[in-house]
C-alpha cells in the first residue's frame, strides 16, 4: 500500500449533497417465537435476535492485491479510475515480510477465514478475488463489486509495509472527505467497529500512520468509489518483525480473522 495519505489535496470533488444520513435498516422483524416450555426465560433470546440480525446480510470482503501481479506488470499498470479525478494503477503487487511471506497469500488466507466465520453465522459472503494466483481485479472492479445495492459492508484487507524504525500496529482506513452519504457515518462507523474489535482482541493501533487506529484517506481507490459503507483495514506492518512472524503464521491469521468476522458481525447487527 501507499503510505501516508495526503489529506491535503484541496479537491473539493464532493457532491454538495448533505443527504440526511440514513442508518443501516436495522434487522426488521424481531422473532415472536413463544417459549412454549414453561422455564424462566433464559440468556438464549438476545442471542437469538441478534444473531439474526447480521443473518442473510450480504458483506464483501476484498483481499488485497493477488498472486499474479507480480508477473503480469502490463496488465497491472494500466491507469484505471480512482475517485476524485484521479486515475492509478489497476492493482499493485501489495508488500512482503522480510523473509518473503507476501501480502496477497496474507490478505487471501485472512479473507477467505473471514469469510468462514461470516458464512457460519449466516452472513452472505461475496469475495473480490476467489484464489490467490490471479491478476487483479483493478481497483475499480472490485469497488464494482461492493457497490450492488444489497451489500451491508465492504471491508478489504491488507498488510502494511513500513520500513520506518519501530513501526508497528494496525489501521483502518476509510473515505475522507467523503463523496457520497454511504462513505459519511455508514463508513466511519464501520472503520471504527473494526477498530474497536481489532483491540478487543489485543492488537495495538498503528504508531505511525492514523490516529487511534483510525486513517482519514482521500487516495485509496476502493473508498473513494464506493457507494457502500465500507473500510480498508491494514492488519499490521509485514516489515515489523513480531508482527510479521504473527502474520506469516496459521494462528495469528487466524487471530486476524476472528477479530475482523467479529467486529463485522458486531457492524451488521447495529
Ligand atoms: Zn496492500
Amino acid at each position: 500500500m501507499v503510505l501516508a495519505g495526503c489529506q491535503a489535496s484541496g479537491g473539493s470533488a464532493v457532491t454538495g449533497v448533505s443527504v440526511p444520513q440514513v442508518s443501516i435498516p436495522s434487522s426488521a422483524t424481531p422473532s415472536t417465537q413463544v417459549a412454549t416450555s414453561g422455564s424462566p426465560s433464559t440468556t438464549a433470546p438476545a442471542t437469538t435476535s441478534s444473531t439474526a440480525a447480521a443473518s442473510g446480510k450480504v458483506v464483501v470482503l476484498d483481499a488485497g492485491h493477488n498472486g499474479g501481479n507480480a508477473s503480469h506488470v502490463a496488465e497491472i499498470n494500466k491507469l484505471v479510475p480512482a475517485g476524485r479525478g484521479e486515475t492509478k494503477p489497476c492493482n499493485t503487487t501489495g508488500t512482503s515480510t522480510n523473509a518473503g511471506y507476501t501480502e496477497h497469500a496474507f490478505t487471501f488466507d485472512v479473507a477467505q477465514r473471514v469469510g468462514a466465520a461470516l458464512t457460519a453465522k449466516g452472513v452472505k459472503v461475496v469475495y473480490t478475488r476467489t484464489n490467490d494466483t490471479g491478476v487483479g481485479p483493478c481497483v475499480d472492479k472490485r469497488a464494482a463489486v461492493g457497490n450492488a445495492a444489497n451489500v451491508s459492508a465492504v471491508v478489504s484487507i491488507h498488510g502494511d509495509g513500513s520500513t520506518s524504525a519501530g513501526a508497528h500496529g494496525f489501521h483502518v482506513a476509510y473515505s475522507s472527505p467523503p463523496l457520497n452519504a454511504q462513505q459519511g457515518e455508514p463508513s466511519t462507523s464501520l472503520a471504527t467497529t473494526l477498530r474497536d474489535g481489532m483491540r478487543s482482541a489485543g492488537f495495538t493501533s498503528a504508531n505511525y500512520i492514523g490516529q487511534d487506529g483510525l486513517s482519514a484517506r482521500s487516495d485509496l481507490a476502493g473508498l473513494n468509489l464506493s457507494t457502500r459503507p465500507a473500510a480498508l483495514i491494514e492488519c499490521g506492518n509485514m516489515r515489523n518483525a513480531s508482527e510479521a512472524a504473527e502474520m506469516s503464521s496459521a494462528e495469528g491469521r487466524q487471530h486476524y480473522a476472528s477479530a475482523i468476522a467479529a467486529a463485522i458481525e458486531a457492524y451488521l447487527k447495529v
